[in-house]
């Protein structure tokens, strides 16, 4: 049986047609093909074309026909890679050409993916589209550590951040006020900025305690966890030589690792 024929009898419904000339931006999950949604595995089943980036798991690539055209256009920071433009421009080309086309992006396309502009850009050209969620590497990667995101009596809320934007940038954060809020923080695209981060967080008046966990490739064969405290972190992840992709958790949801760490 093909692999929408098992998704139908799953679902006891018809799978979602990916039509010709159609683009889906689809999440991809953070790394484990069992974190697909059943949306995502549909799309994937019926790629023409499938445009990539690098934070696709490998396992999730094999999973569209193997006569798919398959276009590898990474983005990542600190690397040569393919302009926003070019990935657009791609995009509007394979679905002008009447192609099924998947936009499979690490996560979810609509968190810190660029899957917005990707989407407005697909929108003005006129050419139909639909965006299929994903699971989001700063919630399914805490959990796949053994974080909760909010637990009661410890948080009311989560701040979903990222660590990239320049300092001084238009969109640069205010680490002080974030510290202020005391909910936890979840900082995707942190590893390079860290100590300038823990520094303003420390300024701003967190706890050198606070614990703070960074969760690597999570949900992969190559996870690795490490938990310090905020004013350690950067050393301890030096040493550690861990490196991005990771997601950085800070707050009082860390500590509830130690209890409920996954088997
Ligand atoms: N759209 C993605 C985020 C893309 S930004 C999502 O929703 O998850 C890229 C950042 O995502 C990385 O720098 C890292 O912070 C995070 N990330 C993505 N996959 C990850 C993984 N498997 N483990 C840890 N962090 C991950």
């Amino acid at each position: 049986m093909n692999r929408l024929a098992v998704l139908e009898t799953l679902l006891g419904q018809p799978a979602p047609v990916l039509e010709a000339g159609h683009v889906w931006l689809v999440g991809a999950g953070p790394g484990d093909p069992g974190q697909l949604t059943l949306d995502a595995v549909a799309a994937l089943a019926q790629a023409e074309t499938l445009v990539h980036d690098e934070l696709v798991d490998p396992r999730i690539l094999a999973l569209a026909p193997e006569g798919a055209e398959r276009l590898y256009m990474g983005k990542r920071g600190g690397r040569p890679s393919a302009r926003q433009a070019d990935i657009t421009a791609a995009l509007i080309e394979q679905a002008r050409a009447g192609r099924r086309v998947v936009r499979l992006k690490g996560g979810d396309p609509y968190v810190f993916g660029r899957g917005g502009e990707e989407a407005l850009a697909l929108a003005e050209a006129g050419i139909p589209f639909r965006v299929v969620p994903g699971l989001t590497a700063g919630l399914a990667g805490l959990a796949a550590a053994g974080i909760p995101a909010t637990q009661r009596g410890v948080n009311q809320a989560v701040v979903l951040a990222t660590g990239h934007a320049a300092e001084g940038a238009d969109e640069a954060l205010d680490w002080a006020a974030l510290a202020r809020l005391g909910q936890p923080l979840v900082l995707y695209m942190a590893m390079r900025r860290l100590e300038a981060i823990a520094v303003a967080l420390l300024a701003g008046g967190l706890a050198a305690e606070t614990p703070v966990a960074v969760v690597a490739e999570a949900t992969t064969p190559r996870e690795r966890v490490l938990v310090s405290t905020l004013a350690d972190v950067t050393g301890a992840v030096r040493r550690a030589g861990m490196a991005a992709p990771a997601v950085v958790a800070i707050g009082g949801v860390v500590s509830l690792r130690g209890r409920l760490r996954p088997g």
